[in-house]
């Protein structure tokens, strides 16, 4: 059986249109499979519809979050609740095309476990988006230690032995598309051209995009604590060579100026530099916080799901 898995927060305008595309598309293939619709926390009529729509097709199923948990922890509970061999992971809102998951099922049935959708184009969205995007990933990439494939998002095929070691990684920032990468097993990508969407705006806030960067990077990368230790070592070797040259400039060169630029520039600069480095140490201690509080990862209000295995 294959599994689909769809995170929606404020779709009802698309969303019918692209169950009955996906709908179909999966009729085609001809093979068992559920489509798992996440509502997280809508706040237009997304869950009427999609209960509405579960009425009409035995395949399809919802999971309704108790409020907006985020798109990616929407993603892992469709992934907890699924029960295929094999689960799509796609986005509801149309950018990501019905018409390619044959190509994923097929080149998954090549022996693959991992084959996600690598996109060669975007279409109608923001040269901004697509910079910050293009400008993170490659930052992402320096200073991880995993490979996360670039232009590529959260598009993918995955089978039972990964959705089985996903289910063991507890953590609370969820960047599923690192976490997979850091799984390892047989992983593969296909080409596809990303479209607009159907219907509606972007829920992606740069407010959200940015959380999702800092989880990125505080999830794969102990770097930026580097960075500070770094920082703080060139800037102590800076004060040192300052100081020798400030005994030579008074006792051999016999130049002293007492000013308070030096001094300004000097705290000031090593005020910055200290700073960075306790916000650094912040964001992993936030992170740790947050870990240690054992919270459920989400908590779901409504479901004709009746396993959690
Ligand atoms: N989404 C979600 N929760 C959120 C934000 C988004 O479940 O808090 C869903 C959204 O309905 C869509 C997918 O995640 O199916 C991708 O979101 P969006 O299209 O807004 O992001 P973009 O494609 O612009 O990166
Ligand atoms: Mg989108």
């Amino acid at each position: 059986m294959i599994s689909v898995v769809l995170p929606i927060y404020n779709e009802e305008k698309g969303l019918p249109s692209f169950v009955d595309d996906l709908y179909n598309q999966m009729k085609n293939i001809n093979q068992k499979f559920e489509i798992i619709l996440v509502n997280d926390g809508s706040t237009d009529q997304s869950l009427q519809l999609i209960q509405s729509l579960c009425a009409n097709y035995s395949e399809l199923k919802f999971i309704g979050l108790s409020r907006n948990f985020g798109h990616q922890i929407a993603v892992s509970a469709g992934i907890d609740y699924a029960s295929g061999d094999q689960v799509i992971l796609m986005d509801a809102d149309g950018q990501d095309p019905p018409e390619l998951i044959p190509d994923l099922v097929h080149k998954m049935n090549e022996g693959y476990d991992v084959v996600y959708a690598k996109r060669i184009k975007r279409a109608n969205e923001s040269f901004m988006k697509k910079w910050t995007a293009s400008i993170f990933y490659k930052i992402l990439n320096k200073i991880t230690s995993i490979e996360i494939p670039v232009d590529t998002g959260d598009f993918r095929i995955i089978n039972r032995k990964v959705v089985n070691a996903l289910k063991q990684m507890p953590e609370k920032q969820r960047y599923l598309r690192g976490q997979i990468a850091w799984l390892g097993f047989k992983q593969t990508p296909i080409e596809y051209e990303r479209k607009g969407r159907n219907a509606g705006e972007t829920n992606y806030t740069y407010k959200k995009m940015i959380g999702l960067a800092f989880d990125a990077i505080t999830s794969f990368s102990n770097w930026p604590l580097r960075l500070a230790t770094i920082s703080g070592f060139v800037c102590a070797i800076l004060g040192f060579i300052l100081i020798l040259y400030t005994l030579y400039a008074k006792f051999i060169l016999k130049i002293y100026e007492p000013g308070w630029p030096s001094l300004m520039i000097s705290i000031v600069f090593l005020g910055g530099i200290q700073l960075l480095g306790i916000g650094m140490i912040g964001e992993y201690i936030a992170r740790i916080n947050d870990n240690v509080k054992k919270r459920p990862l989400y908590l779901v209000d409504d479901t004709n799901i009746d396993i959690h295995a």
